[in-house]
Formats: structure tokens, C-alpha cells, sequence
């Protein structure tokens, strides 16, 4: 039997860092506020928390702490994240990482390179890619946080998208796809169980086609 190997481009923050976590952590913190994940209903969480007890906005202090050395290096990964993701690659796909570099911090490229060696060490950075519209990417299937990265992905012409399912990306299903192009998943499980699946319908297909070639062999004449 063969297995298909796909190309699956994985996003990082928020489908294998949690980096919102981190962030509201901070500014709870700072502000004595107890905003929870499950309040971030839109991709600019800087307009969710607004301003703190000084008066400066979350937007100048977010872009501060991004920008520090160390800010992406030490973020917890996804829950099942390690787990899936390394599930993935044992199947033979072609796994890919693709983040964003925010404009206010150029060097967490570094950092984000230095999170996926300390949890994937045997993860080959040729498959580390830093880019910010992921449409120009090629491959088989996105997975992503970012309803924006979702449609530009498609927009290119890719067919296979997944939307990791967040509180600020409950807007796609208005767009649009349908949802065999872009399935919404929840956690890695539904990831690794998806494409345990494909790999068994696809085997199952590769049986028929060997059937049906041993059929056409036996009744050549
Ligand atoms: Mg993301």
C-alpha cells in the first residue's frame, strides 16, 4: 500500500503556540483585569482590551512586548499540538510551518525558530517558512487561526484549507467557501483523525484500482 503525501502548511501562533494566552496573562497582570481567550472575538485583540489604567492603549504595549527578545521562545504550545503535529509528519506528510513576522518585531523570526527546535528538535527548519500572505505558498492544505490567511489561501486557487477554530475566525463561514474547501477543526484531533481517514479511503481506493487492473490482467485474453 501506498500512502499519499500531501503538503500541509501549519500556522503557528494559536494553532501550535498559544500566544494570546500570553498576552492577556500580561495585561491582567498590569490592570488587575481578568480577560479569558473566549472574550478575544476579533483578530485585533488590541480593540478588545483598549486601554489600561494609564491610559495607554493595548495596541503600543502589545507591539512593545512583541518586539522583546524572548516573547515568542517561551509560549506554551497548543493543547495535543506536540502530540498532532508530530502525528502528521509520522504519516509522511510533507509538514510545513508558516508564520507571520509582525512588522514591530523583525527578529521574532529567531524566537520562532528557536520555539519549534525546542519542541520538534528532529524538525527540519527547511520547512520553516516566514511569510505573511500565505497564499503565495503552495501545497495541499492550510491550516490557520487567521480567516484572512484562509481567504487569501483560497483566493490563490488552493482547494483544502482549515480553519482552527478560535472566538475571533467565527466570521468565515459568512464568506464564501463551502464547507468541504474549508473545514473548521477544534482541536488536533480533529486534524490527525482527518487525515487517518483520507489515508484509509485513499488506500481503500488504491485496493480497488489494483482490483480492477488484476481483473483487466486475468481476462486479457
Ligand atoms: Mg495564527
Amino acid at each position: 500500500m501506498r500512502d499519499m503525501k500531501l503538503r500541509i502548511i501549519v500556522d503557528q501562533d494559536e494553532v501550535l503556540a498559544q500566544f494570546v494566552n500570553k498576552v492577556l496573562k500580561r495585561w491582567n497582570g498590569i490592570n488587575g483585569t481578568n480577560f479569558v481567550r473566549s472574550q478575544v472575538n476579533m483578530w485585533r485583540m488590541e480593540h478588545v482590551l483598549g486601554v489600561d489604567t494609564m491610559g495607554r492603549s493595548a495596541e503600543g504595549l502589545i507591539d512593545e512586548w512583541l518586539a522583546e527578545d524572548k516573547f515568542f521562545e517561551d509560549l506554551e504550545p497548543m493543547e495535543d499540538a506536540v502530540w498532532g503535529f508530530n502525528e502528521l509528519r509520522k504519516m509522511g506528510h510533507d509538514v510545513v510551518v508558516a508564520t507571520s513576522i509582525p512588522e514591530v518585531a523583525v527578529h521574532s523570526y529567531t524566537g520562532k525558530r528557536r520555539w519549534m527546535r525546542k519542541h520538534f528538535p528532529d524538525f527540519s527548519m527547511k520547512n520553516f517558512i516566514a511569510v505573511s500572505r500565505k497564499g503565495l505558498l503552495k501545497g495541499n492544505y492550510l491550516i490557520d487561526d487567521g480567516s484572512h490567511n484562509i481567504t487569501d489561501w483560497l483566493e490563490a486557487g488552493h482547494i483544502g484549507a482549515m480553519i482552527f477554530d478560535a472566538p475571533w475566525n467565527q466570521d468565515i463561514e459568512n464568506k464564501k467557501w463551502s464547507p468541504i474547501t474549508c473545514q473548521r477543526v477544534r482541536s488536533w484531533t480533529d486534524i490527525v483523525n482527518f487525515f487517518g481517514e483520507l489515508r484509509v479511503e485513499q488506500n481503500r481506493g488504491w485496493d480497488r484500482m489494483m482490483k480492477s487492473a488484476n481483473f483487466l490482467i486475468d481476462h486479457r485474453g
